[in-house]
């Protein structure tokens, strides 16, 4: 337990513990207010939030535009179900199909049932589009892969702790090492849906594939008639200094998951964008969601799209962590074993003779920076794109700190 706990944390913490179930490790802060890039914890002391809640936050907290949409909204209309028509969803999934190149949008809640929700639409492709032999259809996936955490998800990660006991799993998934195309290549057969993959592995310690490697996913697709879905969840929106990770090849793929920053940082908002020959397999009925697509989310994640149209935030994202990534390199030998870095999104390996990534969390945390540690010895830097230069620069002089002492 970190030394900088005070009473009234500790019993919060203590509180959670008895009450609420174990399916996290928190770091020992308990926050009860945030502004932009800051974040304030029960007793009054400020931390620098490089996290974002996983790019969820990459306007940062409380962005007032975005605040702004939610207020309003939450005044006139919130929830019709989609059994009605509201006069939110239309103009959202129009800005958004627009910032996409893509002709439909289909509205869900979670990153997890985006995922789920592209199966579904890559299976039924499969079969009625492409002809595949019926119950028949695989989907292609990668090794170190995070797409979720519902029981079909669970299925096909290769992470014991995600995985182990959840079973039986949902048949249908082929792995292939990350960043391989060939064995991709190998892998495609007559039964072949979908090339399910994260342009970058956000989980997996911001892990990016060798260069060309997107653009030969695309060739293949395109040459087998396999769909190419990108899981843009983590990776997109703003974060790697494009609209999406996929931009960074100049590649578009059949099928975009999104979600995370989508809501804004206020509420969870997801969706799949592709052409009316992918997303139009689905028939009224046959796929929905109570909450997805209702008017405040959609209010919300219009208010979103409207802000990434711009370039604004994606320009920022490049500019910052061309800032960022030089002085994280100079930690190379110092502390740190390697730095992998896109946009602003890094993860940054500690060398274990200075601690696990969580011991260098912890210490950071008691220096007024938050992080989060991942597989051990890796810690992700994703701070919201708000951030300023000297912000960062002041985080990084933080980990130099905890790594020298
Ligand atoms: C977070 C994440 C998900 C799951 O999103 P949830 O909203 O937590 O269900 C799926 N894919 C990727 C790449 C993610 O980072």
């Amino acid at each position: 337990m970190s030394t900088t706990l005070d009473d009234l944390g500790a019993r919060l913490i203590a509180d959670e513990g008895a009450h609420v179930a174990h399916n996290y490790h928190p770091l020992p802060v308990v926050v009860s207010r945030a502004e932009g890039v800051w974040v304030t914890d029960v007793e009054g002391k400020r931390y620098l939030d490089l996290l974002s809640a996983y790019s969820a936050l990459n306007f940062g907290h409380g962005h007032p535009a975005i605040v702004a949409a939610a207020r309003e909204q939450l005044d006139r209309l919130t929830l019709t179900s989609r059994a009605y028509h509201n006069d939110r969803l239309g103009p959202f999934a129009t800005a958004l199909s627009q910032l996409c190149g893509k002709d439909l949008v289909l509205p869900m809640n979670t990153g997890a049932e985006a995922v789920e929700t592209g199966i579904k639409v890559a299976r039924a492709w499969g079969y009625r589009t492409k002809g595949i032999t019926p119950d028949a259809a695989t989907i292609i996936v990668a090794n170190g892969n995070f797409h979720g955490r519902t029981t079909t998800i669970v299925g096909f990660s290769d992470d014991p702790t995600a995985h182990d006991d959840f079973g039986p799993y949902a048949p249908g998934f082929v792995h292939v090492p990350y960043g391989d195309a060939d064995a991709i290549a190998a892998a495609i057969d007559e039964n072949t849906a979908a090339v399910l993959l994260e342009p970058i592995q956000g989980e997996a310690g911001v892990v990016l594939p060798p260069e060309g490697f997107l653009q030969r996913v695309r060739k293949l697709c395109t040459e087998r008639n396999v769909l190419f879905i990108a899981d843009e969840i983590q990776s997109g929106l703003g974060r790697v200094g494009e609209t999406f990770a996929c931009d960074r090849e100049g590649v578009v793929p059949d099928v975009y998951l999104l979600g995370k920053a989508l809501g804004g940082g206020i509420l969870p908002l997801s969706a799949v964008v592709a052409n009316e020959d992918v997303l139009g397999v689905i028939r009224p009925g046959e796929h929905g969601s109570t909450f997805g697509g209702n008017p405040l989310a959609a209010a919300v994640g219009l208010r979103v799209v409207e802000m990434l149209a711009s370039g604004e935030f994606q320009t920022r994202a490049k500019a910052l962590g061309a800032h960022l990534e030089p002085a994280l390199r100079a930690l190379i030998g110092h502390g740190v074993t390697g730095v992998r870095i896109a946009g602003l999104w890094a993860g940054v390996d500690i060398d274990p003779a200075y601690g696990t990534g969580r011991e260098v969390a912890e210490k950071l945390l008691s220096r007024g920076v938050l992080v989060k540690d991942t597989h051990g010895q890796t810690i992700r830097i994703a701070p919201p794109l708000t951030i300023r230069a000297t912000e960062l620069d002041w985080a990084v002089e933080q980990l130099k700190h905890v790594l020298s002492a």
